[in-house]
């Protein structure tokens, strides 16, 4: 598996908020390679994992998660943060590296049983894969996993992945 995309990983020092190191994949993604190089190595360890439906975190969790969702021929279901949503939905409240928020998810979006993979691009502190993980197994759905593409491992988000299925992350710092 080639990882040769992580060169175009640009860190953006105190952004959000000073002290934040953000891991920005704006440069990934606009590299036609480098972006099918990072679905392509996300996608990997999933493609005979029988994934039916992949949930993507708003908003850069929609942007892999549906390029994985075709890679891997699922689904795809949105998870949102509030008020976005047009129909009835579920909440989940979490605390982020920078901030607390909220994320929804359509109380329809799965059927129960159906096998789903979580995505997000950063794991850092694991507040926010912990409430979408929260909201997937609120509809009954199975849980096959979580995939990121980078983990920040001195934040111990990992720790926060109580589910039996496993978290993978394509790249870690
Ligand atoms: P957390 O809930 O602390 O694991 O934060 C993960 C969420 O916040 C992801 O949706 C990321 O997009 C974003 N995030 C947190 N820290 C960073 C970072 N250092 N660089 C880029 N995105 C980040």
């Amino acid at each position: 598996m080639t990882t040769a995309f992580s060169r175009l990983i640009r860190d953006v020092p105190d952004f959000p908020r000073p002290g934040i190191l953000f891991k920005d994949i704006t440069p990934v993604l606009a590299d036609a390679s480098g972006f099918a190089e990072a679905i392509s190595a996300m996608a990997e360890p999933w493609r005979h994992a029988g994934v039916e439906r992949v949930a993507g975190i708003e908003a850069r969790g929609f942007i892999l998660g549906a390029a994985l969702a075709r890679e891997l021929d699922a689904g795809f279901v949105p998870i949102r943060k509030p008020g976005k949503l047009p129909a009835e939905t579920f909440a989940a409240d979490y605390g982020l590296e920078y901030g607390s928020d909220r994320l929804e998810i359509h109380t329809d979006a799965f059927q129960p049983g159906s096998r789903v993979l979580v995505v997000d691009d950063v794991l850092a502190t694991g507040g926010t894969l912990v409430a979408a993980l929260g909201l997937v197994e609120r509809l009954q759905a199975q849980v096959v996993g979580a995939a990121v593409l980078i983990e920040l491992t001195a934040l111990q988000g990992r720790a926060r992945w109580t589910a039996a299925a496993p978290l993978r992350a394509t790249l870690r710092y």
